[in-house]
């Protein structure tokens, strides 16, 4: 008898074998003279029969859902069965018996959603959190190949690094502190160390938006390094961008079959993308939205117009200044215009952002000072500025975003395991 992972039975690993296999009851159906069992692992689900004349039949008849158990039996391949094989149990160990389960078929959204702590064993969650995990290994692995080193900022922060209005406030001690909205500015610190520099870690944003792409807390994957302009970063940004689409279409090819989502997309994304300056996707929404003007930001609604026209991650670049950040580098023939660039995908929009940094310390504290900001604050930033300064790039992208748009899941909040929103935050 030897102990197997579900996905091994079901890959054939041992057909008219006895197995013993762990897991949870995750659904039952019980007939006269036999009970159907489907056991679930962490790997996948499988179906179980018990015949009345088995020995472990007794002990199938206890069983609830979600209860933990060992059972042995026999694989046997079955058409009929989903998955192609079943297991024939002759020996049922309970280990832990389920009171009445919570969730069942017919639980509404908001139900399941109050239940997260639950919900998470389902299928659905159990997948999203593997393309999840594949997700961040990909990330890390084109950073690695590019030389990139892996560095962990603070979440703490004493200074506002995307302006007030989405930022929290805490009381550390008797200070005000407040939760990192980015980490761009701690890498560019490293970035004089240690040159190419990213990170994956969360950020906080109080958005009161309740949309399809908003949580307050997300996790950022952020890159930085020096000696490199707009072209270096697209270029970056798109080669991710196709490992990662690669990586996962490689690699998940089960998991969006079980979630019903489209993998070929994934594979079908290649560098270079397409690209368009802001002013072109004004004039071609322009149509469709007389109200927006140059200097006008883009709005959600905007995105997915001009993402429906691509039907693919492309790039709009060179934003009007005063809806950028004061960090952002400008032209020096046209201040106007902000070296920033945002990568847009189907139906979620943007999902990162990008940018040549002000290396110009007047420059910087003249765009400190136009946009209220106090240039004390940062003295440790200008200090950057002061000794070595240097042209540098970075971006930041919404690893959840990323997920949304590749699983076409309905709401960002599936793309985490416990998500956190204006109203969410339990357990
Ligand atoms: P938006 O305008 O969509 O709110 P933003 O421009 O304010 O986003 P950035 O400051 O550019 O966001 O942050 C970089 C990236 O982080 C975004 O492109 C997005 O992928 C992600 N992101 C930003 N805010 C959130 C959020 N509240 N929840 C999830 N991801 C977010
Ligand atoms: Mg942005």
């Amino acid at each position: 008898m030897t102990l197997k992972k579900i996905h091994e039975v079901l890959d054939g690993c041992c057909p008219d074998q006895k197995v013993q296999v762990r897991g949870w009851i995750y659904r039952k159906r019980e007939g006269k003279d036999l009970i159907f069992l489907v056991l679930r692992d962490s790997t996948g689900i499988i179906q179980c029969t018990v015949k009345k004349t088995s020995p472990a039949w007794s002990e199938a008849q206890k069983l609830t859902i979600e209860s933990s158990l060992s059972l042995e039996g026999t694989a046997r391949e079955d058409k009929r069965a989903p998955g192609g094989y079943e297991i024939s149990a002759e020996n049922i160990n309970i280990i832990g018996l389920a009171e009445t389960f919570p969730i069942g078929k017919d639980k509404s959204e908001e139900f399941i959603r109050d239940m997260r702590h639950l919900w998470l064993r389902s299928r659905k969650m159990n997948l999203v959190m593997k393309v999840r995990d594949q997700v961040f290994e990909s990330a890390r692995e084109y950073f690695k190949s590019q030389y990139y080193t892996e560095v962990s900022p603070p979440m703490f922060i004493s200074a506002a690094v995307e302006g007030g209005s989405t930022l929290f406030g805490l009381k550390y001690f008797d200070q005000q502190l407040y939760l990192t909205q980015s980490s761009q500015l701690y890498l560019e610190i490293l970035m004089y160390s240690l040159e190419k520099v990213y990170c994956i870690a969360p950020s906080f944003r109080a958005e009161k938006s309740r949309t399809i792409r908003h949580l307050t807390e997300y996790w950022h994957m952020e890159g930085e390094w020096p000696f490199a302009d707009m072209t270096d970063l697209m270029k970056f940004e798109e080669d991710l961008m196709t490992h990662i689409c690669q990586s996962i279409g490689e690699k998940c090819e089960k998991e969006f079959a079980e979630l019903g989502a489209d993998i070929n997309k994934l594979k079908t994304v290649k560098a270079p993308f397409p690209r368009i300056t802001y002013k072109e996707a004004i004039e071609r929404l322009k149509p469709k939205n007389p109200t927006l003007d140059w200097g006008t930001d883009l709005g959600y609604e905007d995105e997915k117009v001009l993402a429906e026209e691509f039907g693919k991650p492309f790039f709009v670049y060179d934003y009007p200044t005063e809806i950028k950040a004061f960090y952002c580098k400008t032209y020096s023939d046209h201040p106007e215009i902000a070296m920033s660039v945002d990568m847009m995908v189907p139906r979620i929009g943007e999902i990162s952002t990008g940018g040549a940094r002000e290396d110009n310390k007047d420059i910087l504290i003249q765009r400190m000072k136009a946009q209220g900001l106090n240039p004390e604050d940062y003295e440790w930033y200008l200090d950057l500025r002061r000794y070595g300064t240097v042209p540098h790039v970075g971006f930041g992208m919404g690893v959840e975003r990323l997920i949304v748009w590749m699983l076409d899941l309905d709401n960002i909040i599936d793309a985490i395991s416990f998500p956190r929103t204006t109203r969410r935050f339990y357990p």
